[in-house]
């Protein structure tokens, strides 16, 4: 970010007073323009045991499998993004089920959620960021050629819980940790101290 989006003016990267991180603030007319992780959100769409996959016609990962699902707009709830995706992508109209996989994908700067859905009825077509969509059974699964690891770690949770007969939700990150709990944060960080 060079410029600043209210006044066109140019950006100098400091530390506002009372932050501790630097941010692009603007000398002219004060703003600070914040840049904070994106939301990406899909679903795990079933139908008859089989999942719902589609083949990417867009860039990263053109021509790899990936469950649906895109970025979170405005004004809109994860749930609402995660069913738009999926009729944007896979032309499919779903019950959404329960949160599956939240995924912190640091690198790319993003969180990824998965909720568990069904499709009523068999009935799916391509969107324009797909060239393909296909029901899966488990077997069948292309593994080699899945899109992104968050979607990888996603299937191998669920057809995991699946057998087991019992869905919970799994949280991690990119790296395929799964299920992070709140006090390895504090065990990584050290307290806090006054003085
Ligand atoms: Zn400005």
């Amino acid at each position: 970010m060079k410029f600043c989006s209210a006044c066109a003016s140019p950006l100098e990267l400091k530390i506002p007073t009372g932050d501790n991180r630097e941010r692009h603030c603007c000398n002219h007319c004060g703003a600070i323009h914040y840049i904070n992780p994106k939301i990406v959100v899909g679903t795990i769409p079933t139908y008859r045991g089989k999942v719902l996959l589609c083949k990417r016609a867009i860039e990263p990962r053109y021509g790899f499998w990936t469950l649906p699902a895109g970025f979170m707009e405005l004004k809109e709830t994860t749930h609402e993004g995660a069913l738009r995706e999926t009729w944007e992508e896979a032309g499919a109209r779903v019950a959404l089920g329960p949160l599956f996989t939240m995924f912190d994908v640091l690198r790319a700067e993003q969180v990824h959620l998965f909720f568990r859905a069904t499709l009523e009825e068999p009935v799916f077509c391509a969107g324009e960021e797909s060239l393909d969509v296909r029901l899966f059974d488990e077997q069948d699964i292309p593994w080699d050629e899945l899109a992104f690891k968050t979607v990888t770690q996603t299937l191998k949770l669920f057809f995991e819980d699946r057998r087991q007969g019992r869905y919970s939700l799994h949280t991690g990150d990119v790296f395929g940790h799964t299920d992070w709990q709140p006090n390895d944060f504090l065990a990584q960080h050290k307290p806090y101290t006054q003085g």
